[in-house]
Parts: C-alpha cells; sequence; structure tokens
C-alpha cells in the first residue's frame, strides 16, 4: 500500500482521476503539476490513511512515517531546503482535502516549520525582521489553536493589549520588536495552558498538523456539513502539505482566489480578488475588504483600488492564461487560488467552482454553445432542484425603497425577514415560523445552521468570496456581504445604519441582486425566465420522453404553468373551487341537504360557476388535454364549523342551526381520510357527479366555439378500489354526456379514467383497465395507504424516522420505489396487458420531484403532473432520465 503521493513543478505520481484517494484538493494540485503549471511542491497524504486511523483507534499504518519522510526528502530536492535548516529552512503548509469539497469545514495550518531558529533565516531571504516575526506569531497562534485546541482569542488579547500599551491602532504600526514580543507572549500562552513548551522540531509540529487535520474530520461543524451533504463519514480526508510560498513579502506579493467565469451570473469573463501583501487565508476570511483582479471588474464596481491587471500585469497574463487553460482541460468554470511571491506566481488550488444556479445554467448553455461540452452534458450540469433559485422572487423596480445601505451582491434573490443576529436565534425564530434575515459582521461555519434557518444572510465585512457569499450561494439563499456602512453591535443586538437603529425582530429586506439592503418588507416580482433558461429547457424538451403536465384549478395557477411550459393539465382538483367564499355555503348546502332534491337545488347554483371554471381552463390550456377529477374531499373539510358557519346554512337549508349542527355532527367521521370520500361521495350523491360531468361538457362546447381548437375533456375518478364503483360513476358521466349532445346537436369527445391510489386499484389494475381509458397514479394516497401512514399526521414521527436511518427519504416527498413504486409499477403493466396503450401519469406531489420522475420514466409512464413552479424542474428531470 502506498500511503504517500508527491507533487511538484511539472510533474506528479497522482492525476485529477485519483480524487477518491488524494482528496479534491490533492488530486487536483496534482494534474496542475502534470499540466506543467507552477504548482508549490509538496505531497499528499491518502484519505486511506485517514479510514486507516479511525478503524485503528486514531493509529497511522506502520509504513507511513517512513514515506513521508521520503517525500520530505523529495521536497528537499525539489526546492533545496530542509526542515529546521538554519540558512535555507522548509516551511510547508498542512491542509484537509476531502473528496467532496467541504469549504471552512477543516483546519490548515500555514508556516510550518518555523522556530526560533528558522525566523532568523526567513528573516534573512526576505530581509524583513518583521514580517518573519508576523510569520512566526501567525503560525503559533494558528497551530495553537487548530492543532493545540487553544482559544485563539487568548491570543488575540495579548496582542490587543500590546497595541493598548504601546498606543497602536492597526497591525501595520507593530515594528519586528513588538512582534518579537508577541512570539515571546504566545509561546509563554502555550507553554502556560499546555504544560509543555511550544514544539521547536519542525517534524513533531508536522506531525500533530497531521493528526488535527484527520482529527477535524469528526469534529461537530465537519459532522454536521457531512449531514447537509450527505457525504459518508467513510470518505476520510486527506492531507496536503505543502512547500510555502508568501503572499505577503512586501508590495510585489499578493495572493488571491478567482473565478475562470462569474460565479454569481455565469458571465465569461474572469472574476475575483486579491489583496496585496497578504497571506492566504485573509481574502477568504473577510478581515481586509479585498481588491478586483480584472480592470473591468474595477471600473464595474467604480472601485478606486487598482486591479491586479494594473498592478502585477505579468503576473496577471500568466494567470489569465492559466484559468483559460484550466477550464479548457476540466471543461467546467475554475475556482482557483493563487499567490505572487515578489512578482512570482504560483498555483495553489484549481477545483471545479460552486455557482449559483442562474449561472451554472449560462455557463453550461455557454459552454454547449461554444462545443467546449455536448448539449446532453450541459443538460447533466443543471441539477433539476436548483432551479428553485431562479425562481425566486425579485425586489419589484417600482417599489419604493427605504435604503439603508448597500454591500456586495454576493447571492441573488431577495428576501424580507426579521433581524436576527445569531445562527442559534435563526433558528429558534424559524422553529416559530418566523422569516428571518441573520445578519452578521462575518459568518463563520458555525453558523451554517442559522444560516439554513434564514431566508437571507446580511454581512457587514467580506468580499464575494467570503464564507458567507460562497455558502449562502451553495444554498441558493440571497446573501449581501461586506455592508461596510452599517453597523453591527452583537452584544447590543443592534444594527445601525443611516442613523437609525435596528434591534432583533424589525423587518429588513436585502436585495442579493443588487446589494441593497432596505428596511421593512419590499413587494417583491416574480422572476422572468432569462435566455439561457429557456434555451436549456428547449434543449431539455428535445429529449424527454415523458410529457409534463400541471396541477392547477386556478386560472391564475394554470396560466403560470403554461409560461412555464406546461403542456396541459394532469389534475384538477374540483374541490379545491368550491372553497371560494361566494360557493362555500352552497356546497355546505348540498353536503347537508338529507334529500336528493334539497342537493339538486344547491347544485343548481353551484353549476353555472363550475361551468365558467372549466371554460376558463379549457381556454387557457387551447386544446391541450385538460383531465378534471371528480369531487374528491374528505367530507370533514366542508362541514360547517362554528355557530355562524351553522347558522348561515341552516337558514338557506330552513332547518334550526340545532337540527343542522346534529346532521353535521353524525356526517362527522373517525378518519374522513379512509372514510367518505372519493367516488364514495358519487355513489352516495349520484348528483354530485351528474352537475359536474354536465359542467365540463358544456363547458367544452362553449371552450371548443371560442377557441377553435377541439376540447377533449378527460375525467378521472378518484379513490377506486374496484372495478364496480367506476362502472358505476362512468355511466353516470356517459349518461349526463349522451344528454348534453342531444341538447347541443353535437357529439362530445371525452375519456374517462381513474386515479389508482388504493392498492387494491393498482393490484386490481387489469380489470379496471376494462373500464378506465387512463390511469393517474395518486401517489399522495397511495403512499398513505401502502404505508399504513396518515399524510397528514406524518410529520410528527417521521422525522425521527429519517433522523433514526429507518427511511432513507420522506416517501411523501420522493416515491419510495421499492413498495409504492412496485404497485405502480404493477398497475402500469396489469393496465397495459388490458387495454394496450393505456394512458398513464401521475399526479401525486412526487411528479414534481426528481428522483420520483427518473423512476416514472423508468416504467415508461407518458406524464407527469406537478405543481406550477415545478414545471421546469419536472422538464429537466425528464430530460436527464432519458438521457
Ligand atoms: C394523490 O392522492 O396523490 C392525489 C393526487 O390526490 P390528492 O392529493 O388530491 O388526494
Ligand atoms: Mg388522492
Amino acid at each position: 500500500m502506498k500511503w504517500v503521493y508527491t507533487f511538484g513543478d511539472g510533474a506528479a505520481e497522482g492525476t485529477a482521476a485519483m480524487k477518491n484517494l488524494l482528496g479534491g484538493k490533492g488530486a487536483n494540485l496534482a494534474e496542475m503539476a502534470n499540466l506543467g503549471l507552477p504548482v508549490p511542491p509538496g505531497f499528499t497524504i491518502t484519505t486511506e490513511v485517514c479510514t486507516h486511523f479511525y478503524a485503528n483507534g486514531r493509529a497511522y499504518p506502520e509504513s507511513l512515517a517512513s514515506e513521508v519522510d521520503a517525500a520530505l526528502a523529495y521536497l528537499g530536492e525539489k526546492t533545496g531546503r530542509r526542515f529546521g535548516d538554519p540558512t535555507r529552512p522548509l516551511l510547508v503548509s498542512v491542509r484537509s482535502g476531502a473528496r467532496a469539497s467541504m469549504p471552512g469545514m477543516m483546519d490548515t495550518v500555514l508556516n510550518l516549520g518555523l522556530n526560533d531558529v528558522t525566523v532568523g533565516a526567513l528573516a534573512a531571504e526576505a530581509g524583513d525582521e518583521r514580517f518573519a516575526w508576523d510569520s512566526y506569531r501567525r503560525f503559533i497562534q494558528m497551530y495553537g489553536d487548530v492543532v493545540l485546541g487553544l482559544d485563539h482569542h487568548a491570543f488575540e488579547e495579548l496582542l490587543d493589549d500590546l497595541k493598548a500599551r504601546e498606543g497602536y491602532v492597526l497591525d501595520t504600526d507593530l515594528s519586528a520588536n513588538d512582534w518579537r514580543e508577541i512570539v515571546g507572549e504566545y509561546q509563554k500562552l502555550v507553554a502556560d495552558e499546555t504544560g509543555e513548551p511550544f514544539p521547536q522540531d519542525p517534524a513533531v509540529q508536522l506531525w500533530g498538523a497531521i493528526g488535527a487535520v484527520f482529527g477535524s474530520w469528526m469534529n461537530a461543524r465537519a459532522v454536521t456539513y457531512r449531514k447537509l451533504h450527505d457525504i459518508p463519514a467513510s470518505w476520510g480526508t486527506a492531507v496536503n502539505v505543502q512547500t510555502m510560498v508568501f503572499g505577503n513579502m512586501g508590495d510585489t506579493s499578493a495572493t488571491g482566489v478567482a473565478f475562470s467565469r462569474n460565479p454569481s451570473t455565469g458571465e465569461n469573463a474572469l472574476y475575483g480578488e486579491f489583496l496585496v501583501n497578504a497571506q492566504g487565508e485573509d481574502v477568504v476570511a473577510g478581515i481586509r475588504t479585498p481588491q478586483d483582479i480584472t480592470e473591468a471588474a474595477r471600473l464595474a464596481a467604480r472601485s478606486d483600488r487598482p486591479s491586479l491587471e494594473a498592478l502585477m500585469p505579468e503576473a496577471y497574463a500568466e494567470f489569465a492564461h492559466y484559468a483559460r487553460e484550466l477550464e479548457k482541460h476540466y471543461r467546467d468554470m475554475q475556482d482557483l487560488e493563487f499567490t505572487v511571491e515578489r512578482g512570482k506566481l504560483w498555483m495553489l488550488q484549481a477545483r471545479v467552482g460552486k455557482r449559483t444556479a442562474e449561472a451554472a445554467l449560462r455557463i453550461a448553455v455557454e459552454m454547449a454553445e461554444d462545443g467546449l461540452i455536448t448539449r446532453e452534458e450541459a443538460i447533466e450540469r443543471i441539477d433539476p432542484s436548483s432551479l428553485d433559485q431562479l425562481l425566486h422572487p425579485t425586489i419589484d423596480p417600482k417599489a419604493a425603497r427605504d435604503l439603508l445601505g448597500a454591500g456586495l451582491p454576493a447571492s441573488p434573490g431577495a428576501a424580507s425577514g426579521a433581524i436576527v443576529f445569531t445562527a442559534d436565534e435563526a433558528e429558534a425564530r424559524r422553529q416559530r415560523g418566523q422569516r428571518v434575515i441573520l445578519v452578521r459582521v462575518e459568518t463563520s461555519p458555525e453558523d451554517i445552521h442559522g444560516m439554513h434557518a434564514a431566508e437571507g444572510i446580511l454581512t457587514t465585512r467580506g468580499g464575494m468570496t467570503s464564507h458567507a457569499a460562497v455558502v449562502a450561494r451553495g444554498m441558493g439563499k440571497p446573501c449581501v456581504s461586506g455592508a461596510g456602512s452599517i453597523r453591527v453591535d452583537v452584544a447590543r443586538g443592534t444594527l445601525t445604519a443611516v442613523g437609525r437603529t435596528f434591534t432583533a425582530g424589525d423587518v429588513i429586506t436585502i436585495d442579493g441582486g443588487t446589494g441593497q439592503v432596505m428596511a421593512g418588507s419590499v413587494p417583491m416580482r416574480q422572476p422572468e425566465l432569462s435566455g439561457t433558461f429557456a434555451t436549456l429547457m428547449g434543449w431539455a424538451d428535445e429529449v424527454r420522453r415523458m410529457t409534463v403536465r400541471t396541477n392547477a384549478e386556478t386560472p391564475a395557477d394554470a396560466r403560470a404553468a403554461r409560461a412555464f411550459g406546461a403542456e396541459g393539465i394532469g389534475l384538477c382538483r374540483t374541490e379545491h373551487m368550491f372553497f371560494d367564499h361566494a360557493r362555500i355555503t352552497a356546497v355546505r348546502e348540498m353536503i347537508l341537504a338529507n334529500t336528493p332534491e334539497g342537493r339538486r337545488a344547491a347544485l343548481a347554483k353551484i353549476l353555472p360557476m363550475q361551468r365558467q371554471d372549466f371554460v376558463d381552463l379549457f381556454e387557457i390550456m387551447h386544446g391541450l388535454p385538460v383531465c378534471i377529477r371528480l369531487l374528491d374531499p374528505p367530507l370533514h373539510e366542508f362541514l360547517p364549523r362554528g355557530a355562524d358557519e351553522i347558522a348561515d346554512v341552516a337558514a338557506v337549508l330552513g332547518v334550526t342551526p340545532d337540527v343542522l349542527a346534529q346532521r353535521a355532527e353524525a356526517m362527522a367521521e373517525f378518519n374522513p381520510m379512509l372514510g367518505h370520500r372519493g367516488c364514495r361521495l358519487a355513489i352516495s350523491f349520484p348528483e354530485i357527479a351528474e352537475m359536474q360531468a354536465r359542467a365540463i361538457f358544456e363547458a367544452a362546447a362553449i371552450a371548443a366555439v371560442a377557441t377553435g381548437a377541439p376540447v377533449i375533456p378527460e375525467i378521472m375518478v378518484p379513490l377506486v378500489a374496484t372495478k364496480a364503483e367506476l362502472d358505476y360513476v362512468k355511466a353516470i358521466v356517459d349518461r349526463v354526456a349522451g344528454e348534453v349532445a342531444r341538447e347541443q346537436g353535437t357529439a362530445i369527445p371525452y375519456h374517462v379514467g381513474t386515479m389508482i391510489e388504493l392498492p387494491r386499484a393498482a393490484l386490481r389494475a387489469g380489470e379496471i383497465a376494462e373500464s378506465a381509458e387512463f390511469f393517474s397514479f395518486g401517489t399522495n394516497d397511495l403512499t398513505q395507504t401502502t404505508f399504513g401512514i396518515s399524510r397528514d399526521d406524518a410529520a410528527s414521527f417521521l422525522t425521527t424516522y429519517l433522523q433514526k436511518g429507518l427511511l432513507p427519504k420522506d416517501p411523501f416527498v420522493s416515491l419510495d420505489p421499492e413498495g409504492v413504486g412496485e404497485l405502480v409499477e404493477i398497475a402500469a403493466e396489469r393496465g397495459r396487458r388490458t387495454r394496450a396503450g393505456i394512458k398513464l401519469g401521475i399526479c401525486g406531489e412526487h411528479g414534481g420531484d426528481p428522483a420520483s420522475i427518473s423512476f416514472c420514466d423508468k416504467i415508461g409512464l407518458d406524464y407527469v403532473s406537478c405543481s406550477p413552479f415545478r414545471v421546469p424542474i419536472a422538464r429537466l428531470a425528464a430530460a436527464r432520465a432519458a438521457l
């Protein structure tokens, strides 16, 4: 077994393909070195060592020590440096690197190898005492924090004390001697706190840092991040040990991070930030606000601080060249880290960059248009669920804005919510159902749970690549970062801006597209789908096999769904049309009347309204299929509650409120979901089905004339368990069709089908298909009845099941392919055996879930139907399923 892989200028033992073994960072460093890019030499200790470490009571493999020694010897050859050498000391960084990138989750140690002797060598080499002692104190602080577990505040306090004593304001006020004094104090702090002197032997330092990286794989932040992102603990992390290069060796040195394309908008332009005379983490830590890399970005931001392009044109040109080359090599947008040490460019990291959904779309489409990737690859690069982000609201441009300040547009979308200053409070208020905006000076990995709970994130410090910005983009949450004119006092719990003070609970609005921060809740607008969105959807439509319909009953929903590309209505839940204030009394009257005549009187009031509903839907769908389901409410949803509602209905029916209350009481059910609903209603009260059928057929005739397009309604019978039930209701529909045809003097084309949403119906699908012209799988009820878990009561215990790992996913969100899925498959197969070409669709919530859509494609369903806002997701998911 080989545990250690070296890399350096122009050569490496590993490759990009070895991500599982070397971690993302290690594999990409190896690849960059292989491509001949200037990568500081180093070596990677494999993820298998991490696995071994945890499998063996935190012990290393036997040969690891000798392999590390050999790798250090390799670094010696490449750099002419040795650990502890009094003139040319080897200094290294030690970082984690898992298979999947885990930003900010793991710990890093820089400047390792410095001690009381080598600090002198560094000073001599750099010609800068101050820089050397500053580097040494940074190392002790990082090492103390990350490896020895000391509180970094304790170090900062010592520094603050010295500044106060000497009357300094900035770190730059400190002299070499001051830093030397700080180093002494830091060393004393370490000795006092740990009982041992700060380690002087670089080999001891190195093993301490390696142990800390492996140890941090199991720290709470890493465990939470893995849980949120489905990363198995068994993957482990690698450790990368790499020769230090210094971005803080004066004004010809710099360090930065960049993306080969804009990670927020996807624009094809190098995009990034850097700091002159700064070390590695300073840019992402958000402590100093960085400068733009390109002139174009600087001009766009109207910044008066020079760009890298202007300041260090040669290093910039070389870097821009590598960014393009790496993008071509990896065929994807790159997230890059670099350092310029006294004018010489070093590449420190390249990986596929995280991006917003908007950027992902634009990048995929433009890369396909440029021939860098295929259209199929473009489709495969977009996670259908991420399209949700594009459907985020934005601020209504006409809305009045009470502006409090502006920061960087770090992650798009707008959000309003109550101010909270801590992640815990964000979570607490969220649990109470409140929308919140997390407001911080800057965020750290400890804030992740609060960022999840918040609608959006606002920070007063840090750039586009700060922790807050990167994580918010990954989560698809609006974020404004670095809003420097806004003051946040976490201790007092106040936000101050433009002379006004806000406290927790006050509502603000942030606009992650412009960076603006506003008081109060500002009106928003629904998104328009951009050109690249339409292009990708067009490509998706070309490859998908299944059609995508929508579940809609209101004209507004039907129109929205059409705009999103729905190809018809897969489910119109007619009971939803009955809750309207103007109708509900008539509906209650119909249900509570105890004679057919009483019901007919109520139904006669509803018929014209219902007919108009259907005319609207048919007209909006303009010849596309419209599937209307006959009434299917659990009755209790319609029973009058409270004295007022009872009095209203009693008056119409001409009975006393007491009598009506008793009747309502008699209709109450213990388990309404398994009670008097679905086709059972039409069987008890055929008048209801008659009225609905009439409304449908009359509306079809009207709409056919109005649109000039034929209207062929699909009429769907809910909650069927037996063929006899379906036949009974179908006979009513057929009879009314005949009546309306005679009245209109023209035949009416239509189809009658059924929901398959009970296990018995799925099993008896063969005989049901003798009567049904189509099946629509009602997987909400089918999941409920297959699992025997009430849809309405599941929340209280299903979360526990998920937490305890008893179910992989919530079966009401993502179709259970094994149980419920098997029933769907059986029904599809038996239905087709009876009626070849029977139309099959799904209209449960699962019709908008990508994994479930993929299952539907696999078993050959003809269409999926989902809520309007999920239609684009379903179109893309159906395309990906077909690839
Ligand atoms: C279903 O049960 O899956 C379905 C679509 O019907 P409803 O949700 O209206 O019960
Ligand atoms: Mg149902």
